[in-house]
């Protein structure tokens, strides 16, 4: 993801309202009301969840054309078969810089049959090359991205394993996007590849009614604001997680307002989707205060920088909602 500096990035993406593509969503929920009343909410499992990031840190960089995307790749598709009733890649390619990159965005869906969804997201690519490093050689090295690429998916992956052992109330698809961040550094059109592939070519044959985007959401000290382009999209689906969010952990889960950061909620937003993100914006550019928590696109995001604490937030938070709150 990018911190959006270009004004002209902002008036694009803020002249959306006027062609958005209207989903018409069915308002019968699939499920009765006292199905959802009773539905208890599981617990999620943040000590699976911190493995699941070494699992991804063991294969490497998982940046596109590496070994490690190959295998890592493998191991998602893999692990999502043993959980959700359907899993299937969504290949596609795309000459970046010269080079023809092979994508795969890895797609999962649980309780098909109901007709009211919801998307959840995460990247799964890791950034080719550590820019943010002082080093110029260091510079094009590929960084590990435990909390950038891994903390999302290691969310996602815990929660299809609650989806398959507490059957939700609405139904729910999992997409794993492949390149969000191949893109240099201000080179918005080649950021958050597979989410624009798949905002344009949506795998699920249901169209979701919120889509919620998870990056960043490891860190031990994290704090996840409301950003900008998420309180434009979908103002009330901020509410409504943020409160439950603020009672899990209210120093993580804060109702502060953030400049807006290009992530892959937005080709979503573009396409006519409702969709947020949940993400540790203040690390995106480097700018904590904090020095530990200057590692966004250094050799530096490893998992020494991720709790157990944050990852359960964050997953606490997403299946209340899923299981209480949503749609
Ligand atoms: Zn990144």
């Amino acid at each position: 993801m990018w911190k959006i500096w270009i004004a002209a990035v902002g008036i694009a993406v803020g002249t959306i309202g006027c062609h958005p593509r209207q989903h018409s969503i069915s308002k019968n929920t699939g499920a009765t009301d006292t199905e959802v009343a009773r539905s208890p909410v599981p617990l999620f499992d943040a000590a699976h969840a911190y493995r699941l990031i070494e699992q991804q840190i063991a294969f490497g960089p998982r940046a596109p054309g590496l070994p490690g995307h190959d295998s890592c790749r493998r191991f998602l598709r893999q692990f999502l078969t043993q959980y959700a009733d359907t899993v299937f890649e969504q290949p596609f390619s795309q000459q970046v810089y010269g080079v023809e990159l092979r994508l795969t965005n890895i797609g999962a869906s649980f309780r098909t049959e109901l007709p009211v969804r919801v998307l959840l997201c995460a990247h799964w690519d890791t950034r080719p090359y550590a820019d943010e490093e002082l080093e110029p050689r260091n510079q094009r090295v590929p960084i590990l991205g435990a909390n950038d690429g891994g903390s999302g998916v290691a969310v996602l992956l815990e929660l299809a394993r609650i989806l398959s052992q507490h059957p939700p109330p609405i139904g729910v698809d999992i997409l794993l996007l492949d390149g969000e961040d191949y893109g240099k550094a201000g080179d918005m059109e080649h950021f958050c590849l597979g989410s624009r592939y798949a905002a344009h070519h949506y795998p699920f044959p249901i169209l979701p009614r919120w889509v919620v985007v998870v990056d960043l959401v490891g860190d031990r000290e994290a704090w996840l604001p409301w950003e900008e382009y998420s309180w434009r999209s979908a103002p009330e689906l901020l509410q409504v997680l943020w409160e439950i969010g603020a009672k899990h952990a209210p120093s993580v889960f804060r109702k502060e307002m953030v400049a807006p950061v290009f992530d892959d909620h937005v080709p979503f937003i573009q396409a006519g989707f409702r969709a947020i993100v949940i993400i540790d914006a203040e690390l995106v550019g480097n700018r904590s205060p904090n020095p530990r928590r200057r590692y966004w696109h250094t050799l530096r995001d490893t998992p020494q920088n991720i709790s157990q604490g944050t990852l359960r937030a964050v997953g606490q938070t997403l299946v209340e909602w899923l299981y209480k709150a949503a749609p």
